[in-house]
């Protein structure tokens, strides 16, 4: 099975994408995890990425779509994924969909998770997150402890300052927002709010794929 969760920053995708492969043992694929874990390690890609990141612009599409042709080769993926932030844009998920249909395969689900803006702004600024295993935390809702309990490091994504912030916000809405209608065409999309609790909105989340609740 191959699902795509689409949806602005900030409307927990990273913590329903666990819930939903654990759920259906699947691989998480996040681009914005595997561009981290370069960054992190010096590759050639995340120096590469590291500027675009920063800013909160998108990663140009040539990069991202042969950094997901490696991913998806990987024996693990070969039963399907959990597509995180990748497609994002026109030429990405066209270019998706050919490679898929070239392998006889095609995407199952594209669930879009929608949050009000203003609250995405308060729930990215807020935000933290641990350096090691990646747990998100909240200074209000969900206070980080001093130490993740995996021992790492609590620290702020450089991309979510109030400025980087609202260029991912503009970015989602100029680039990554057609793919709403591109999938809809396709009777492929599943909305599902996401303005409730985490626990609530993985209850909505398995009701849209027709999962038992
Ligand atoms: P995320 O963790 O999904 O919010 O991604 C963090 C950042 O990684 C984004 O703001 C982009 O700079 C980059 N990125 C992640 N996925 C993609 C993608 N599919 N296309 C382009 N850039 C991406």
């Amino acid at each position: 099975m191959i699902i795509v969760l689409l949806g602005p920053p900030g409307t927990g995708k990273g913590t329903q994408a666990k819930a939903i492969t654990t759920r259906h043992r699947l691989p998480h694929v996040s681009t914005g995890d595997i561009l981290r874990k370069n960054l992190a390690d010096g590759s050639e890609l995340g120096l590469e990425a590291k500027a675009y990141m920063e800013k909160g612009e998108l990663v140009p599409d040539h990069l991202i779509l042969r950094l997901i042709d490696s991913r998806l080769s990987e024996p693990d993926a070969s039963g399907g994924c959990l597509l995180d932030g990748f497609p994002r844009t026109r030429v990405q998920a066209e270019a998706f969909d050919g490679d898929l249909s070239a392998k006889g395969l095609s995407i199952d689900h594209v669930l879009l998770l929608e949050v009000a803006s203003e609250a995405l702004i308060k729930r990215l600024s807020g935000r933290r997150v641990c350096e090691t295993c990646g747990k998100s935390y909240h200074v209000d809702f969900n206070p980080p402890p001093a130490e993740c309990h995996c021992g790492g490091a609590i620290v702020q994504r450089p991309d979510d300052t109030e400025e980087a912030i609202k260029n991912r916000l503009k970015v989602y809405q100029e680039l990554t927002k057609p793919l709403v209608d591109y999938y809809e065409a396709k009777g492929l999309l599943r909305r599902v709010d996401g303005d409730a609790t985490p626990q609530e909105v993985e209850k909505r989340i398995a009701r849209a794929l027709g999962d038992p609740v």
